[in-house]
Parts: structure tokens; C-alpha cells; sequence
């Protein structure tokens, strides 16, 4: 199968052809057409085309073009599922659940649309504005550079697509280079369902290259990136006066007080851990268990992590497959000797063959090691303990990152002194740091981050306030 670039409303050869493999075992899936940075600029001058369409647009026209790309993205929801879980190596029943949440965020993007509105001014509220009215329009911004990371490949693509078209922006899409051929896929969803040429464009091809050309581009005035810290900090700091929104890692805390459900908390930290073999931006990954949990915790969860089924993505029954790369599946595992070297404990699972290695569990980890102080992104999970909540709420603070955190206990004054304190975008009671649901506000503080998605909050981004006042 072979995918080409998505540029002006049409596919089209690219500059070089590049092979995608299924990172469970390498076999190749898709050969894509790759851009250059003349192509990039030819896609950004269609956007900007693009753009004068879009802006036009009715409000209820956008969300048909919206409503109908989600009924042909369910139509095709078995294929797209296997496109997810071919490219990025996700386990079938997860990229099943990644195509339905994608029809959501098109859903809730299409009430966007719907709803976008300014405000009046109140003009006469000061004595000076008197006979004068006063409005505030939301216009779009232009040109929106949209740079996504891999491990959600189809959802975190439409997380910034959607909002974008529904508030009248146009958008050059660089996908990973890892997992372009479902945010090809879905480009052609759009183009059958009447997006304007030009309005969305897509142009798969090497990172540091395309990313940043698009976010020096004169042409590009907002960029949303998600994807590592690294790269999201030097995309800032080349941007200049472009709006920015960044969704970047995070090394997820739970916290598992005295009074917690045990039978709740441990097999949800299980799937909020290995889920995708733990390369989800918000994966459990730091544990503080109170000491008198601590032991039947932990064997709770190895128990769960040694039981996962573990096979090829494609397969249904799977729940565990392979990280993206080998590079990936070993710098996990050299993470995992590190702090066992320094004195950590290996409970379950680490062994590694290729991109595969079994689910992890690793108790008392020193906390400079990597494994508890970076962001692991792979089937690992640190286990701690502590003595009294504050102890815990320190140690969830003690990190770089703060995208979103959790605390289990039947206590809702100890519940809310962590939500209040936890220094983290978005903080959960009785569930795992893992959950997302599509239109909440979604974003980080600290290292992970700048700016909110989930629609509703993704389209205050992507939109500027016009006020306009007139004599009455
Ligand atoms: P990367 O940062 O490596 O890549 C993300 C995207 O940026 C890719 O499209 C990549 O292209 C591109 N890119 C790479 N280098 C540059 C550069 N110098 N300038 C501009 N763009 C560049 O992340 P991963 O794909 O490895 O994704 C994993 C990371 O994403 C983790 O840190 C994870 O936590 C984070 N993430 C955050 C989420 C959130 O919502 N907060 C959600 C999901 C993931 P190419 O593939 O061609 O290199």
C-alpha cells in the first residue's frame, strides 16, 4: 500500500517514499511519500488559500464537514483501527477505542462550531463610553501548524485539526514520521466529506526539519505541538510572536492512601500503567502507596502485569504489544538496571527482546533515578511508599513534569487537599492519571506544557477577540 502527501486538495507524490513497519516485528505496512521544506512551503501558501475559504464558511457548513468526516471515519472504523495498530503498534482493542474517541473529538469539534460566539461589551459601564455599543467577535487566526507525536496517532491529529477547521483556521499537518498513514487516511475522510482545497494539508517527512520550518514560517500563525518537552521547548523559543500551545510529557503520580479500595486501585494503576505498553503521555508511572498498603499493592499489581496477554497489535485478544522502537525498548530496560543498580527493586517483568519487553513493576526507587525523575513512556511502573499525605503530595511535586495526577482513598477531605495541592494540570479521585475524556480541558504545567485542548478550550486557542464599537 502506498500513501502520498496530502497538499491543495489532492494527493500527490512527495520527494521520497519512506517505509512504515509494524513495530512489533518490523514487517512493513505502508510506503508513504515523504515532503521537503519546498513542499512544506507550497503547503502552507494552499493553506493560506485555504484559509479564505474556511473563514468564510458558515458555522453550520463547518460542522456538516465535521459531522460527515465522523460518519465516514466510523464507516471505516475496522480499517482505521488496524491502520492505528499496524503503524504505532497499539494493541487492536485500544486503536478500536482511539477511532471512537476520534469520532468524539469530531463530534465535539462540530458543537463548536455550532456555539462559537463573542459577547457584548458593556460600553455605558464606564461614564465615557456612554452612546456607544460594544461587541467582541471570535475570528480565526489563519494558518494553524499542527506537529503530532506517534503514540495517538489518529486522536491527538483530530484534537487539533477538529477545533481548527470548526473555528475557520486552515491546517498544515506534519504527523509523525513514525504513524503518517492514519492522518493520511483521515485527510481523505475530509476531502470526501467537501473541505475546501487547501484547508487541510498534510505533509509527512522528517521532524527537526518540516516542524520547525512551519514554526519560523511567516505565513503560520498559531503552532500546536504535542510530543516531547525537548522538542516542544525549541519550538517556543524559535516561534517568536506565533501563538503556541504545547502538550508534552509528564511522568504521571498516583497516590494509594491507607483507606483506598485496593480492589479498585490496583488493576486500574495495571491498565493506566501497560496500557500501549505505557507510552501515553499521562501513563502511571510514579506509585505512592501508604506503607500499611505497600506489600498487598504491589503484589496486586505484579499479579496484573505478569498476566497481561502480550502478542501482535493486529490480534484481539492482545494487551500488551511492543514499544515503538528498539532504541525505545532499550533505553527503557538500561532505565530499569540504572535504579535497580541504585537499589531498586525488580518485582516483575523488564526482560526485553527486540521492540517487546514484559510489563514492569519496580518498587523503592531511588528518586534521582530516571526511571522516577524523567519520563519513562515505556511498560514500567515505579512503586513507592509514604507515611502521611503530605509526604505524598510532596513526592507527586517532586517532579519536572505536571500534566495530571490521582490520589484513591474513601477520605474526600484528604481527596480535595491533594487535588488543591497536586501541581498538575488536571488531578483525579478514585481513578488513574490515565484518563482522558475528549472534551475535557486537557493540558499541563511545568515542563508538560502550555495551553488546553479538548475542543471547547482547543477553539479559545485557536481564535482571536475583533472588538468592534460604534455610536449609537
Ligand atoms: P517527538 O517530540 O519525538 O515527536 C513529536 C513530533 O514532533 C513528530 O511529528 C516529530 O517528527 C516532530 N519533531 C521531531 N523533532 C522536531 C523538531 N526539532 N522540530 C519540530 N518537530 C519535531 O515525540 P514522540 O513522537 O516520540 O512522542 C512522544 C512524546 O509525546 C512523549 O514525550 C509524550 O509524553 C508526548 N505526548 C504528549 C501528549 C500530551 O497531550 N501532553 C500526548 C501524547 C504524547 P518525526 O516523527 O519526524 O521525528
Amino acid at each position: 500500500m502506498e500513501f502520498r502527501v496530502f497538499l491543495g486538495g489532492a494527493f500527490r507524490d512527495g520527494v521520497a517514499v519512506r517505509e512504515v513497519q509494524v513495530p512489533y516485528d518490523g514487517r512493513v505496512f505502508a510506503r508513504v511519500h515523504t515532503g521537503d521544506v519546498g513542499m512544506l512551503d507550497e503547503a502552507v501558501a494552499a493553506a493560506r488559500k485555504g484559509f479564505g475559504a474556511m473563514r468564510t464558511m458558515t458555522r453550520a457548513r463547518r460542522a456538516e464537514i465535521l459531522l460527515e468526516t465522523r460518519r465516514r471515519l466510523l464507516e471505516n472504523a475496522d480499517w482505521m483501527a488496524r491502520v492505528i495498530a499496524s503503524e504505532c503498534g497499539k494493541p487492536m482493542r485500544e486503536a478500536r477505542l482511539e477511532v471512537a474517541r476520534g469520532a468524539g473529538t469530531l463530534l465535539f469539534s462540530a458543537q463548536e462550531a455550532l456555539a462559537l460566539a463573542g459577547e457584548e461589551v458593556p460600553m455605558d459601564a464606564s461614564a465615557h463610553g456612554a452612546g456607544r455599543m460594544g461587541m467582541v467577535i471570535r475570528e480565526p487566526l489563519g494558518v494553524i501548524g499542527a506537529i503530532t507525536p506517534f503514540n495517538f496517532p489518529l486522536n491527538l491529529s483530530l484534537h487539533k485539526i477538529g477545533p481548527a477547521l470548526a473555528a475557520g483556521n486552515a491546517v498544515v499537518h506534519k504527523p509523525a514520521s513514525a504513524t503518517p498513514v492514519s492522518a493520511l487516511e483521515l485527510a481523505r475522510y475530509f476531502q470526501e466529506a467537501g473541505l475546501p482545497e487547501g484547508a487541510l494539508n498534510v505533509v509527512p517527512g522528517p521532524g527537526a526539519a518540516l516542524g520547525e520550518a512551519l514554526a519560523r514560517h511567516r505565513d503560520v500563525a498559531m503552532v500546536t505541538f504535542t510530543g516531547s518537552p525537548e522538542v516542544g521547548v525549541r519550538l517556543r523559543e524559535i516561534a517568536g510572536l506565533k501563538r503556541v500551545t504545547l502538550e508534552l510529557g509528564s511522568n504521571s503520580a498516583v497516590i494509594v492512601e491507607a483507606d483506598a479500595d485496593l480492589e479498585l486501585a490496583a488493576p486500574q494503576c495495571v491498565s493506566g500503567a501497560y496500557a500501549h505498553s505505557g507510552q501515553v503521555c499521562i501513563s502511571v508511572q510514579r506509585i505512592f502507596v501508604h506503607d500499611s498498603l505497600f506489600a498487598p499493592f504491589v503484589e496486586r499489581l505484579a499479579a496484573g502485569a505478569a498476566a497481561l496477554r502480550r502478542g501482535d497489535p493486529v490480534e484481539e485478544t492482545t494487551e500488551v504489544s511492543s514499544l515503538i522502537s528498539e532504541g525505545e525498548a532499550e533505553r527503557v530496560a538500561e532505565w530499569i538496571a540504572e535504579a535497580v543498580g541504585a537499589g531498586a527493586r525488580l518485582v516483575t517483568g523488564g526482560e526485553r527482546e527486540g521492540t517487546r519487553m514484559r510489563p514492569a513493576v519496580v518498587t523503592d526507587v531511588p528518586p534521582s533515578a530516571k526511571l522516577l525523575a524523567k519520563e519513562a513512556f515505556g511498560p514500567v511502573a515505579g512503586v513507592n511508599r509514604f507515611g502521611d499525605l503530605g509526604q505524598a503530595i510532596g513526592m507527586v511535586n517532586a517532579s519536572v513534569y505536571g500534566l495530571q495526577a490521582s490520589i484513591f482513598t474513601r477520605d474526600i477531605q484528604k481527596a480535595f487537599r491533594a487535588a488543591r495541592e497536586a501541581e498538575v494540570g488536571g488531578f483525579l479521585i478514585n481513578d488513574v492519571p490515565q484518563f482522558r475524556a475528549d472534551q475535557m480541558p486537557y493540558g499541563g504545567v511545568k515542563l508538560s506544557g502550555s495551553g488546553r485542548e479538548g475542543p471547547h478550550y482547543a477553539v479559545e486557542e485557536m481564535t482571536e477577540r475583533k472588538l468592534i464599537v460604534w455610536r449609537v
